[in-house]
């Protein structure tokens, strides 16, 4: 019997055991991964993988073993291809208003089973339910966008011709191919699915590699996707070592999309750029939270949990930097250190943790590192700084460091973990220069009573997405607005229309009618020359664009 299975209990309401001056623990329940992840679950999702080789997952709950997984080798990824390629053609001449109808009947399907999926996700990353609850929601939204604005994105558009009435022009979008996809292990199934949506409903096949601790997931959203009426073949999952099925992947693929941290981008970017494909490249943040004077302490402090906290801060667009005007410095933080201290942490089933599991030792030992080098170099420990081993091998306190500075690696680096640092500012010019002041640029938050200054300052941040009095959710959520980075974060956006059209190629077809675009009519060439020259002239006149 596991750690955790000993720790299995009916509900119960107050907090369990644990250090008396540390954060509450949350209820449990008796379910656990066991329950969860059944041989026959595995048998069933993993049928159609490619994979004559054998790995195996692990659930952060334990730290345990989960499930033994398929595992692909560079050869296999060939045959994923060549698999995909075979049925993209007749998936790109479905007609895509068929094809958008998949999309809407998925999102029935993965509200309808949500409990399913979070069950998935919560025994895969360790994050609390609610968090989980956030990729449900977004890929909601995301099925339900593309599934009725995609006819209306791709449709052919008519652009005016060379020369008026005589060259019609029309741009096609055409699909790219097959797709290769590589995510990460933090929002499983929003990360799988949400990029991959676009993708497919512009007539694309998809080859993706998702995390192998997080493969069920993405496997179970494609069960649920072939169900909706994919073709089986159209989306192929293969499974393996990032960096031997990774580059594996970007050899075969017609475009790449990527998801993970700036280091293995940058990678994937010289690989792609070596073969001449794009790329699509979301990456870290180190993104931060303006507290300016005017704001509604109690509302930023609320924001700030959920922006520093959510999913154990292991969340691309989550706040490691908390930028605070100092004549409110003070009571932000009692405000926020209060709030931070009662989150309860948990590993249970159910609602009702405000925060979960770190996803792994890796995770942990970086976690573990920043803060302590930033304790030993002279910060202050204003809540948490300690590992819980009482409540999950990879649970850490929700915690907040004050007195950081440039030397200490908290400071700039991506700690991908519930730690956050709070700095102080004089007015608003030194709190733009300090957001700004990082490699990274994915997203910001600002708390201001006054939204049209919240405007302003938004438009000087270097960030992908600002939002104005919400910590993240505001922008990931508005699903036809563009999201993605600035330097280090990415390239390329996800969602809206630049989310759609970057898994297709423009092609422009352009009709002539009646007159050559040459001399013609037994003009010479000196003739056409001043006749274009006029033209050209007139059409300045006559303001043509
Ligand atoms: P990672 O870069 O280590 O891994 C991401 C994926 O790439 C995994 O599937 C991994 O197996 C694969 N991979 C590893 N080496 C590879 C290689 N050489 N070639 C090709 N693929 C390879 O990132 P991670 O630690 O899994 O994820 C956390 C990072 O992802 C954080 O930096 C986070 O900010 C970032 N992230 C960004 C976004 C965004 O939208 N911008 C979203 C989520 C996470």
């Amino acid at each position: 019997m596991t750690d955790s299975m000993e720790r299995s209990t009916p509900p119960t309401d107050g907090p369990t055991d644990g250090p008396t001056d540390g954060n509450p623990v949350a209820p449990t329940t008796a379910r656990g991964p066991k329950d969860v992840v059944t041989p026959d679950l595995v048998a069933r999702l993993t049928r159609d993988v490619i994979g004559s080789g054998r790995t195996a997952s692990h659930t952060p709950l334990t730290g345990d073993k989960l499930a033994d997984l398929p595992e692909t080798t560079p050869e296999e990824v060939a045959e994923a291809f060549a698999r995909a390629r075979t049925a993209q053609k007749a998936w790109a001449a479905t007609p895509v208003r068929q094809r958008a109808a998949v999309l809407l009947r998925f999102h029935d399907l993965v509200l309808a089973r949500q409990a399913e999926v979070l069950d998935l996700i919560q025994v895969e990353t360790g994050k609390a339910r609610l968090h989980a609850h956030e990729e449900v929601q977004v890929v909601a939204m995301a099925a339900r966008h593309y599934g009725r604005k995609a006819p209306a994105y791709l449709k052919p558009k008519r652009h005016s011709g060379a020369i008026p009435t005589l060259t019609k022009a029309v741009e096609l979008r055409q699909p790219r191919g097959v797709v290769g996809q590589i995510t990460p292990w933090n929002y499983p199934l929003e990360l799988s699915v949400g990029d991959a949506l676009p993708g497919l409903v512009a007539g694309n096949a998809l080859v993706m590699k998702p995390d192998t601790e997080t493969a069920l997931t993405a496997l179970w959203a494609r069960e649920q996707l072939v169900e909706a009426g994919l073709p089986a073949d159209v989306w192929q999952i293969v499974i393996g070592e990032g960096p031997v099925v990774g580059p594996a992947l970007v050899e075969h693929a017609d475009y790449v999309s990527f998801t993970g941290s700036t280091r293995t981008g940058r990678d994937v970017a010289q690989r792609a750029a070596a073969r001449l494909i794009g790329a699509s490249l979301e990456l870290g943040g180190k993104n931060a939270l303006l507290v300016l004077r005017d704001a509604d302490l109690d509302k930023a402090a609320d924001g700030a949990v959920r922006a520093c906290f959510a999913s154990a801060g292991q969340l691309c667009v989550s706040v490691e930097r908390l930028l605070v005007d100092e004549s409110v410095a003070d009571a932000f933080l009692e405000k926020f250190a209060a709030r931070t201290k009662a989150i309860r942490l948990g590993t249970v089933l159910a609602y009702g943790a405000g925060m979960g599991s770190l996803a792994g030792e890796r995770q942990l030992e970086t976690v573990v590192r920043h803060v302590e080098e930033a304790r030993e170099k002279g910060a202050t420990v204003v809540a948490g700084g300690r590992a819980r081993p009482d409540i999950g091998p990879y649970v850490y306190e929700p915690t907040i460091l004050d007195g950081v500075e440039a030397p200490m690696a908290v400071c700039a680096q991506e700690t991908f973990g519930p730690v956050v640092s709070v700095y102080r500012f004089r007015d608003e010019e030194e709190a733009i220069e300090r957001a700004n002041d990082t490699d990274y640029g994915l997203n910001s938050s600002v708390w201001t009573k006054d939204t049209r200054r919240g405007a302003r300052i938004a438009a000087r941040l270097r960030s992908g997405t600002v939002n104005i009095n919400e910590a993240y959710a505001a922008a990931y959520g508005s699903v036809q607005a563009p999201m993605g980075g600035m330097k280090d974060s990415g390239l390329s956006r996800r969602h809206g229309s630049e989310g759609i059209l970057k898994h297709t190629e423009a092609q422009t077809v352009a009709t002539q009618r009646l007159l050559p675009m040459a001399p013609s009519l037994g003009m010479t060439d000196e003739t056409y020359a001043k006749f274009l020259t006029v033209s050209l002239k007139a059409m300045k006149a006559l303001r043509m664009r």
